[in-house]
């Protein structure tokens, strides 16, 4: 090692997870470094060019991971500061209170959290005032109760998606205005540009990690922020405490010592820091006497639905402004398929293409403008052989096997039946592990330290002084986007974390 650094907290990761507890720190008398491993996303044309983001995968991670045939893919993993928000969909739902209980599945059970809904609310809140989340309460069929409204209103439709909204209303459904994460309206920051699901907001309106959380914190004194500042290994003492992580900044190898330290690297590289993080002391890695280390990756079911409409070009700027619950719990014949319906970022040309490499260009975009874009999104049930591995040559392999999928393409064919109403033809394209884009449950909570590596403060059953908060932490994925949830928990776990450094409860 070339040099030691001396906190009192380190922050591993500047996600939602790292930047949410960074903020409840921010002010607590404690000296905060975040160690981040990707930099500041650059503000450039291209982050917005559908070409350079989906065909040249500009943004994406150069590493390579494999699945369980040994074929090896570059994953859809994004590291920058403020983490994977930088390119989300700014769709910001709170979990069901059904979510937080044991649930009952075709293939199995989705586990209980070790805590409720209502615990949880207040946070969400917080989380939905740091984001600037818009909605409209009272019109999600599921809706869960909040203490308060939205402190901004919803965004409006655009004219197509109105269309769609009243289409379906005529079906009997009960579509609503999605909450979402967006600087809209007058004197906001959002331009309407087209862009946003899947991209980089050039202009700093989507509301995401590194806007909302990670740059008001830096401006506190005590909170420092390293990019390009990767952490290899954690070292746990021989009493069980984490003494060090061992970072690799800019090539140069780096001890980083401190009393408290937050794993926030999102749910697969949290994983694999614990794995690599194995000694003699803990040969299945750190946290991990459960065996659950990497285990239970979920990541929804996710298909996309594009609707054609051959005699109009959609050109709506900003489609992500509805979203349809009525499946949430069960069809009406078929209560085992279930899902939330939301609408989808622009499709253009070149995504297509991304997928689909053998389509023509003049096809793709031609598709892509005739089309009304769909999201359905089913629960991922977690179980044990979905998981991330360490292999030899630290090379990565994800094995995933999701339950429920029968299940999920009922509900699927189910919303396309709606949909056919509407278009004559609707395409249909799944979305797979490769984009892990609501990855989640590889370090779970839970109340049994033989079965979780984490209590419900998201603290390591196993090291007093390690707390791993991320989407790494879910028990179960629902069949919502995973953003404010990791928020609001993190909220949660870094107010605690902030009372416990004043008492002083991390001293060495
Ligand atoms: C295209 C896309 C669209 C999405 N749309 C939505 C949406 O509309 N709504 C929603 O709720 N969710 C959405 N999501 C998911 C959402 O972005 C994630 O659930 C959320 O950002 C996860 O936060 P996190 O803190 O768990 O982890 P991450 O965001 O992954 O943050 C982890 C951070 O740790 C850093 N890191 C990793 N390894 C190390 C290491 N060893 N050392 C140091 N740093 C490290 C990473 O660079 C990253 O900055 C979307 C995701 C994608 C990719």
């Amino acid at each position: 090692m070339d040099a030691t650094i001396r906190p009192d907290v380190v922050i591993i990761g500047s996600g939602v997870g790292g930047g949410s507890v960074a903020r409840q720190l921010a002010g607590s008398g404690a000296k905060v470094l975040i160690l981040e491993r990707g930099d500041f996303l650059p503000n450039e044309p291209e982050n917005s060019d559908a070409e350079a983001v989906f065909v040249e995968a500009r943004y994406r991670t150069l590493e390579e991971y494999q699945d369980e045939s040994g074929r090896r893919y570059r994953p859809g993993q994004y590291y920058y500061v403020g983490g994977h928000t930088k390119f989300y969909g700014t769709a910001m739902f709170r979990f069901r209170e059904s979510d937080f209980r044991a649930v009952a599945h075709e293939d199995g059970r989705s586990p209980a959290w070790p805590f409720s809904y209502g615990d949880l609310e207040p946070w969400y809140g917080e989380a939905e005032r740091l984001f600037g989340v818009r909605g409209e309460a009272g019109h999600d069929p599921t809706e869960p109760p909040r203490a308060d409204p939205y402190a901004h209103s919803a965004i409006p439709h655009e004219p197509v998606i109105a269309r769609m909204a009243a289409e379906l209303e005529r079906q009997g459904l009960r579509p609503f205005h999605m909450p979402s994460a967006v600087d809209f309206g007058p004197g906001g920051r959002c331009r309407r540009c087209g862009t946003c699901d899947a991209f980089a907001c050039r202009y700093g309106a989507k509301g995401d990690g590194e806007m909302r959380l990670i740059r008001p914190a830096l401006k506190h004194p005590d909170i420092t922020l390293w990019t390009k500042a990767q952490v290899m290994r954690l070292v746990a003492a021989p009493d069980g405490r984490i003494a060090a992580a061992e970072v690799m900044r800019d090539g140069e190898a780096v001890r980083v010592e401190a009393s408290l330290f937050v794993l926030s690297a999102g749910a697969i590289n949290s994983a694999l820091v614990l794995l690599r993080s194995a000694s003699e002391a803990y040969p299945e890695g750190l946290a991990n006497r459960s065996g659950v280390v990497g285990r239970y990756l979920m990541n929804h079911h996710l298909t996309g639905l594009m609707g054609l409409l051959p005699f109009r070009v959609n050109d709506t700027k900003f489609p992500k402004t509805l979203s349809v619950n009525d499946f949430y719990h069960g069809l009406p014949e078929d209560a085992a398929a279930r899902g939330n319906l939301q609408m989808l970022g622009n499709i253009q040309g070149p995504m297509i293409r991304a997928a689909y490499g053998w389509m023509p260009r003049p096809l793709a975009n031609l598709l892509a403008r005739h089309s009304v874009d769909w999201l359905c999104m089913s629960e991922d049930l977690p179980r044990a052989e979905s998981r991330v591995r360490l292999l030899p040559g630290d090379r990565v392999e994800v094995a995933y096997h999701p339950g429920d999928r029968a299940a999920h393409d009922r509900f699927v064919r189910h919303v396309q039946r709606h949909l056919r109403k509407i278009f004559p033809a609707v395409l249909r394209h799944s979305f797979g592990i490769e984009g892990p884009s609501h990855q989640c449950g590889t370090v779970r909570m839970g109340e049994d330290p033989a079965r979780s590596a984490l209590d419900a403060l998201c603290r390591a059953h196993d090291h007093r002084n390690l707390y791993v908060v991320d989407a790494a932490f879910f028990p179960s994925s629902a069949a919502l986007n995973p953003a404010l949830t990791v928020c609001a928990q993190a909220l949660r776990v870094g107010a605690h974390l902030r009372d416990a450094w004043r008492a002083g409860a991390f001293a060495a």
